[in-house]
């Protein structure tokens, strides 16, 4: 094994900033003076308390997330959340309108469907979700109880351009594979969520932001940890939550402060995306999966002229340092999962990489 790190493109879990687990490691015995690493705490002690509460004040500050809305840290990842949705909301009137644009969207609908009617207002599947459709392709339903999509389809590489407008139906929205990369109107939403192990944390929670104003409605049978209501009662501690990775979140949102937040983030994520598509348009052997105008800025997709020279690509990037580049089976070729903590130098050499790997293989 190599003493050095790699540029790690992973989808997920995935890099996390190097000062932050710096920090984690100087901490890791001996947490502050508390005599103990924040994995030994109860989670019901002072010093934990402390780390949660000011946890969950940043992520509400980053996030500039209103007094209507509340965060909730909830265990079960976002496929959890694809039944937790469904069961805390549909009820209202029994039914749901989903976009399906990707893998997880299709997944969340799938899921959707135990619990009520659902109605797909969109899906990009006749072009195996290479585009995100139009505001005024989606069908929608005036009765449902929410309208859900997935804002960065993670396997696919597209992400959406704009917030669905769906009048006075509560938005629930995905955002995994994107959150904190741009900013995000959070009132526009009922239902924001998001595994943590992409943009946020090591993987072992979902973080819901909820609308106080849609809890407790839920489904008779839903179990107790998967109701928003008694989430929300709790302070998410009805049992008890995963610690550590909550307390990972809090050192990455201090790192997000240093980077000027997400405004920050925003400018530094499209400069490194930016240095790949210019990369692939410019590249008569690469070329991009997804179409230009749904072109995430985190999950980049690509591919060569054949599936012997995308072996040989991601065979040679591995060696130079540039791991995990093999796209999804469901796409092949490559992606490159540039989140936040992935360094502009890492996007830098892998578009460096590319242009020399092309010229030697012309
Ligand atoms: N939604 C999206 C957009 C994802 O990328 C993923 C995981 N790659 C999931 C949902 C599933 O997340 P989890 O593994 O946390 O359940």
């Amino acid at each position: 094994m190599s003493t050095e790190r790699v540029f790690n493109f992973s989808a997920g879990p995935s890099v996390l900033p190097l000062s932050v687990l710096e920090k984690a490691g100087s901490e890791i015995t001996n947490y502050r003076g508390s005599g103990m690493s924040v994995m030994e705490m109860s989670h019901r002690s002072k010093v934990y308390i402390e780390i949660f509460e000011e946890t969950k004040a940043d992520l509400k500050r980053v996030m500039s997330i209103p007094d209507t809305h509340e965060v909730l840290f909830v265990p079960g990842g976002a496929t959890m959340q694809f039944s937790a949705v469904p069961m805390n909301l549909i009820g209202k009137t029994g039914k749901a309108d989903y976009a399906v644009t990707g893998n997880f969207s299709g997944l969340a609908m799938k899921e959707a469907k135990k619990y009520g009617e659902i109605n797909i207002a969109c899906s990009s599947e006749d072009k195996n979700h290479t585009y995100i459709p139009a505001q005024g392709d989606l069908k929608l339903s005036a009765d449902a109880s929410y309208f859900h999509y997935c804002s960065n389809n993670t396997i696919y590489g597209t992400e959406w351009k704009y917030v669905p407008q769906t009048g006075d139906v509560p938005l629930v929205c995905d955002m995994s594979s994107n959150i904190m990369s741009v900013p995000v109107d959070v009132s526009k939403y009922g239902v924001i969520y998001a595994g943590v192990q992409k943009n946020m944390a090591p993987a072992g929670v979902a973080v819901v932001i909820i609308d106080k104003a849609l809890v407790g409605n839920e489904h008779p049978l839903t179990p107790k940890l998967l109701s928003y209501k008694v989430m929300l009662d709790s302070d998410s501690m009805h049992n008890t939550p995963p610690c550590y990775t909550i307390y990972m979140l809090g050192l990455v949102l201090k790192w997000l402060d240093e980077q000027g937040g997400i405004e920050g983030m925003e400018k530094i994520k499209a400069g490194k995306a930016k240095l790949l598509y210019d990369m692939l348009d410019d590249s008569k052997m690469f070329d991009g999966c997804a179409d230009k105008a749904a072109r995430s800025d985190m999950n980049v997709t690509f591919r060569t002229t054949s599936e012997e020279l995308d072996a040989q690509f991601i065979k040679e990037a591995t060696k130079a340092g540039f791991v995990n580049l093999k796209g999804h089976r469901n796409v092949g070729g490559m992606r490159a999962s540039i989140y936040n903590a992935m360094p502009t130098e890492g996007v830098q050499k892998l578009a460096d990489f590319m242009r020399g790997f092309e010229a030697r293989n012309k």
